[in-house]
C-alpha cells in the first residue's frame, strides 16, 4: 500500500535580505515529500539551509514563497495545526536544572492545555528511558539523559512527526548509539522522524531516505543505500611512465574516467575492488607509478560533486 505523505513541500524558497541590499537564497525552490513512518535525513554542510527549513515549519522563520503541507494542514491556512503536528528537538540543551523530568513534562502539558487525564507523561518517560530518573533534578542527569529529555519535551503534545535538529551534535560516540536506538524505538511506535545532520554515518545508520541540501538546493534525494553506494565510489589518478593499455583491464570493475598520455583517472567501488588490485594492472604491464592522488569520496566531496553538476 502506498504510504501517505506527512510532509509535502513545493517550490519552497527563503530569501534573507542583509542590510537591505545583499540577499541570500537560503532555500531555493525546494520540493520534498516525507512519507508516514519514515526516518528521513536532511543532510548538508553548514549554511546549506537546514535550520531555515526547520524554522519555517516551526513558525519562527517566514518563507518567501512556495507551499508547505504538514499532516494535511497548509502552513499558510492552518499554521497552528502545522505546529501541533510536529515536535522539534533543538540542538542546544536548555533545561531548567531544578526541574525533574516529570515536573518539566507536566508543566509543558499544562502550557499546551492538555487535561490531566489526557497526559501521557509516564509513557513518554518510559519511551525515552527516563522512567527511573523521572523525579531527579535535570542538573543531575547525564548528557545523554538530557538529550532524551529534550526528545521527551518535544513529544508532550503527541505530534505524529518529530524533527531532530543535529541530534548528536556534541554527543560522544557511546551516547550517540544510545540516542539512535531511542529514536528508532520512537519510530517503531509510529512517529515519523525527520532529522538534520552533517554526519554521514549518522544518516547511514538511521535514515530510510536522505536528501542532501547544498546552498539551498536539494542536490540529491534517494534511498540511503543508493546514496551511500554512490558515495562509496573512489576516484584515483595515477601518473605513470608509460600509458596503460586499458584493453587489458576489467572495465566492469574499474571505470576509466580519463586516460591522457601518462595520466589515468579511474573510479571503482570500494566494496568490489582494492587499490592493490589496480596496482597489479600496472605491474603486469611493466608500468611504473610515479604519483597517485586519491579522491576518497566522503560526504563533503559528494556535496562538491553534486553542486558542480
Ligand atoms: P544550516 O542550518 O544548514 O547550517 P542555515 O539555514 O542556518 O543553514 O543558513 C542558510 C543560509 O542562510 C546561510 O547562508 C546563512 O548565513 C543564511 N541565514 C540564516 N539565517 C539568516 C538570517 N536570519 N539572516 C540572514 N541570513 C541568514
Amino acid at each position: 500500500m502506498e504510504k501517505k505523505n506527512v510532509l509535502s513541500v513545493k517550490n519552497l524558497s527563503k530569501i534573507y535580505s542583509k542590510n537591505g541590499s545583499t540577499t541570500i537564497n537560503a532555500l531555493n525552490n525546494l520540493n520534498l515529500e516525507v512519507k508516514e513512518g519514515e526516518i528521513f535525513g536532511l543532510l548538508g554542510p553548514n549554511g546549506a539551509g537546514k535550520s531555515t527549513f526547520i524554522n519555517i515549519l516551526a513558525g519562527t522563520v517566514i518563507k518567501t514563497s512556495g507551499t508547505v503541507n504538514v499532516w494535511g494542514f497548509d502552513l499558510d491556512k492552518n499554521p497552528r495545526q502545522v505546529r501541533a503536528s510536529i515536535g522539534i528537538v533543538p540542538q542546544e540543551v536548555n533545561l531548567d536544572p531544578f526541574f525533574s523530568p516529570r515536573k518539566l513534562l507536566e508543566l509543558l502539558a499544562g502550557m499546551y492545555g492538555i487535561k490531566k487525564k489526557d497526559r501521557i507523561t509516564d509513557d513518554i518517560l518510559k519511551l525515552v528511558a527516563l522512567d527511573k530518573q523521572s523525579d531527579s533534578y535535570a542538573r543531575s542527569l547525564s548528557g545523554g539523559m538530557k538529550r532524551r529529555l529534550l526528545i521527551a519535551k518535544a513529544l508532550v503534545h503527541q505530534p505524529p512527526i518529530l524533527f531532530l535538529d543535529e541530534p548528536t551534535a556534541g554527543v560522544d560516540l557511546e551516547l550517540r548509539q544510545n540516542l539512535w536506538e531511542n529514536v528508532k524505538l520512537l519510530n517503531k511506535q509510529g512517529v515519523t522522524i525527520i532529522l538534520t545532520t552533517h554526519y554521514l554515518a549518522e544518516a547511514e545508520e538511521m535514515c530510510d531516505r536522505i536528501g542532501i541540501l547544498s546552498k539551498g538546493n536539494l542536490v540529491a534525494l534517494d534511498g540511503t543505500k543508493n546514496l551511500i553506494d554512490k558515495i562509496k565510489t573512489k576516484i584515483v589518478t595515477f601518473t605513470t611512465d608509460k600509458k596503460l593499455d586499458v584493453n587489458k583491464i576489467d572495465q566492469n570493475k574499474l571505470k576509466i574516467i580519463s586516460n591522457n598520455n601518462n595520466k589515468i583517472t579511474v573510479s571503482y567501488d570500494k566494496s568490489l575492488m582494492k587499490i592493490e588490485d589496480i596496482f597489479l594492472y600496472f605491474s603486469n604491464q611493466n608500468i611504473k607509478i610515479l604519483d597517485i592522488t586519491t579522491d576518497d569520496a566522503d560526504i563533503e566531496d559528494v556535496y562538491l560533486g553534486l553542486t558542480k553538476n
